[in-house]
């Protein structure tokens, strides 16, 4: 099946605006084995609407249009949807009527504008927007089948998921010869893209079946792996076995898959050990904070902390000793160490963490230049420990891989010694 998308609006063409409408589908499609052939943008301009519509309908088997239905002066998609059928615009009842329901419902009469949007090419299908006004509107176009859909992205993914998306697997079902399609996203944490190209490019002529995909999610890196074939058992099997031999060789590095994100992992499994965790910070700020809080029901694991920026509050808040501070400075092992132990027994929790560093771009010393952070682990059963970590890269990405080396180092000592001390 071949699909073109089609985006109408000035505001995609003039920077106002990201299509993330097209995104989206691309991504719901993709997941049905279905890889869109072309997305065409066009601002509100009539004859290039028209001309579009015609041009991917020659073309495609299924063309989706987002924007342009809605009761403003610039929104003539389906006057030119009409156009390019060369049918008149009809109101259409059903539509009318849920127009009328929906405005009748809010206590307001339905105005000029509004009626606008139950015009609809004459012989097009109207289906109800569960959450507008505007309808889609499904369309026949030469061989062709049209899909019209609003532009406002909750609209648009409402009626992609709930009305387009069975559709087009229907039709797809009816199909011979489909590839099927199955994802995997490995998540991985310490290991830059290029090593983890090195570990897992050896396996992929093992794996003629699966596509092998890098991104670069920062301070991640995520293999995708993608196999294809003839029958979805295939593929499962194909994906299986790939990733099998992708989890050997990358071993702990892989925290989680798919939509698993780093913090919910971490905390999950600090509470399967019934562990706690609180964190003095320095140069992350709270960074640490934000990412463990950010995650509904942390406080069952993330006590708090505190960020301790400078000398004296390092004092005041997680008792870094001043002899401490003045023999080795602030950015220290030693002052790592002590905020570590500082905060875990402040809060009292199981597990204390502590960063401190250069994160520049001014600052530094000869021996512990901009980018050196310490990061210390306070915890039962071991004597605490604390790492220096050498950063490349400007203030935010020093932060955010310190924070990241930070959290790893405690997921690494769990992994090691699963048993509660
Ligand atoms: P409305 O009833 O709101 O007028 P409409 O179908 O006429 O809906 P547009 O007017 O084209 O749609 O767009 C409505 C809003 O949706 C725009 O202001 C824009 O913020 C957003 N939007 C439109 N197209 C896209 C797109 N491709 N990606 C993301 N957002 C979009
Ligand atoms: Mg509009």
């Amino acid at each position: 099946m071949r699909v073109e998308l089609l985006c109408t609006g000035d505001e995609l063409v003039t920077g106002l605006i990201t299509d993330t409408n097209s995104t989206y589908l691309e991504g719901r499609l993709f997941d049905l084995g279905v890889k869109v052939e072309r997305v065409t943008v066009v601002g509100d301009v009539r004859p290039d609407i028209t001309g579009a519509l015609l041009e991917a309908s020659a073309r495609a088997d299924v063309v989706i249009v987002s924007g342009g239905l809605g009761p403003t002066a610039d929104d003539f998609t389906l006057e030119c949807a009409a156009a390019a059928a060369g049918v008149p615009l009809e109101e259409d009842a059903r539509v009318l009527g849920w127009l009328q329901e929906r405005y009748a419902a809010r206590g307001m009469a339905i105005n000029p504008g509004a009626l606008r949007m139950a015009r609809i090419p004459a012989g097009a299908e109207p289906v109800r927007n569960p959450q507008g006004s505007a309808p889609l509107v499904i369309q026949k176009l030469g061989r062709a089948q049209l899909f019209f859909l609003p532009g406002v992205p909750r609209e648009y993914r409402a009626l992609v998921d709930g009305e387009v998306l069975p559709r087009v697997r229907s039709q797809l079902a009816t199909e011979a010869h489909r590839t099927f399609r199955a994802f995997r996203l490995l998540r991985t944490v310490r290991l830059p893209e290029s090593v983890l190209n090195q570990q897992v490019m050896p396996l992929a002529p093992s794996h003629p079946r699966v596509v092998f995909g890098f991104r670069t999610h920062a301070p991640e890196n995520h293999l995708k792996l993608m196999a294809e074939a003839p029958t979805q058992a295939e593929a499962d099997a194909a994906l299986a076995a790939a990733e099998a031999a992708c989890r050997v060789v990358l071993g702990t590095h892989v925290y989680g898959a798919d939509t698993s994100e780093y913090a919910p992992v971490l905390l999950e499994l600090l509470s399967r050990a019934g562990h706690t965790l609180a964190v003095a910070e320095s140069c992350t700020g709270g960074l640490i904070a934000q990412d463990l809080t950010a995650v509904p029901g942390a406080s069952q694991v993330f006590v708090g902390g505190a960020v301790v920026y400078t000398e004296k509050m390092k004092s005041a808040w997680v008792g870094v000793p001043p002899e401490v501070l003045r023999q080795h400075s602030a950015v220290s092992r030693q002052t790592a160490l002590a905020m570590a132990e500082g905060v875990r027994t402040a809060c009292g929790a199981t597990f204390g963490l502590s960063v401190t560093g250069y994160a520049g771009p001014g600052g530094g010393t000869p021996e512990d230049p901009v980018g050196t952070v310490y990061c210390a682990l306070a915890g039962p059963g071991f004597e605490s420990r604390c790492e220096r970590v050498s950063l490349a890269g400007d203030r935010d990405r020093v932060r955010l891989f310190a924070a990241s080396h930070l959290l790893e180092m405690l997921r690494l000592h769990l992994l090691a010694s699963p048993v509660s001390p």
